[in-house]
């Protein structure tokens, strides 16, 4: 097969050993920089040039498209798919799962478990959205934040109230949500391929830290999901229509409740915490929708 991974760094791990279980199994491979296609549209005849050649061959693209080239990366992804590629996630899927208030309120609606949240618009009264979550402590973030930047704890009222007004002063747009303290500074991440869990593990904040991201100095080790972890994370992947995402969730009193979806997850902690090879999970998944 021809497959093509859309990634802006051919040196990053996740599109590394994707390249490398795709070669061990003898397809032809190549990392292509979305933003660097050009989409050429016109009847019956949809196409891709990039330097200099078409991308008209292409059996299976696997999208790594970072949060900020979601319009163009989806572009081009959608262009394969109306070139009659198979995507491992689909154009439409990455968009949706971009919007972390429209996942929310898809996931919310399919009867996912998730902390309470409200989102509100900026004009509102900070002390009634606190009282819709249960008042301080509560997790106030910012919609377009990742890696655990813009989520912030207040632990009393007054802070929360300033955080919110802060935030509406600069009319960023943030959602609250209820705090969830059992969690102890620690998050799942379900590693879903073709539908079905295959990896996880449990990330732990350092010392003092509510944030569990591995980029803020968290650590990870595997774990096994019990039953309802495991649905969570299937049931999630399916509301969202993601064959292949990493799911987050918070291990709490009443059950696991989901954070969030991500349609482009990274395979380096997943892979390292727990020894499995997701790479070729992800490549066997594609070689069995394309034959
Ligand atoms: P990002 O998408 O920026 O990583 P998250 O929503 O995943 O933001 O939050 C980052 C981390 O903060 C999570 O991994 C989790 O450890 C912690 N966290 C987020 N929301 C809550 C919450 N409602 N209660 C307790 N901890 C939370």
């Amino acid at each position: 097969m021809n497959i093509v991974i859309l990634s802006r760094n051919p040196h990053l791990y996740s599109t590394q050993r994707l390249v490398e279980e795709a070669k061990k199994r003898d397809h032809r491979v190549e990392v292509i920089d979305p933003l660097k296609c050009d989409i050429i549209i016109e009847r019956e005849k949809p196409t891709i040039y990039y330097k200099d050649r078409y991308l008209d061959y292409v059996d299976a693209v696997i999208p790594r498209i970072g949060a900020s080239i979601t319009f163009y990366g989806c572009a081009v992804v959608r262009q394969f798919e109306m070139m009659g590629a198979f995507s491992i996630v689909s154009s439409g899927s990455i968009l949706r799962s971009r919007d972390k208030l429209k996942s929310l309120q898809l996931l919310s609606k399919a009867g996912i478990g998730m902390p309470k949240t409200v989102f509100t618009n900026y004009s509102r009264d900070a002390k009634e959205v606190l009282a819709h979550v249960g008042g301080a402590p509560v997790i106030i973030k910012l919609l377009e934040g990742t890696q655990g930047l813009g989520v912030v704890l207040a632990e009393t009222k007054n802070a929360a109230e300033s955080v919110l007004e802060a935030f509406n002063g600069l009319e960023a747009r943030v959602i609250v949500q209820e705090f969830i303290k059992e969690a102890k500074g620690a998050d799942l991440r379900a590693l879903v391929v073709d539908g079905q869990v295959v990896g996880a593990m449990k990330r732990q904040g350092k010392d003092g830290e509510f944030r569990s991201n591995l980029h803020r100095g968290g650590s990870a080790n595997i774990i096994k999901l019990n039953e309802d972890e495991l649905r969570l994370a299937m049931e999630s992947a399916r509301a969202l229509k993601l064959p292949v995402c990493g799911v987050d969730m918070l291990q709490s009193a009443r059950g696991p409740l989901l954070l969030e979806v991500n349609s482009t997850p990274g395979l380096e902690g997943i892979e390292d915490a727990t020894g499995k090879n997701i790479a070729k999970a992800i490549i066997s998944f594609i070689e069995r929708n394309k034959r």
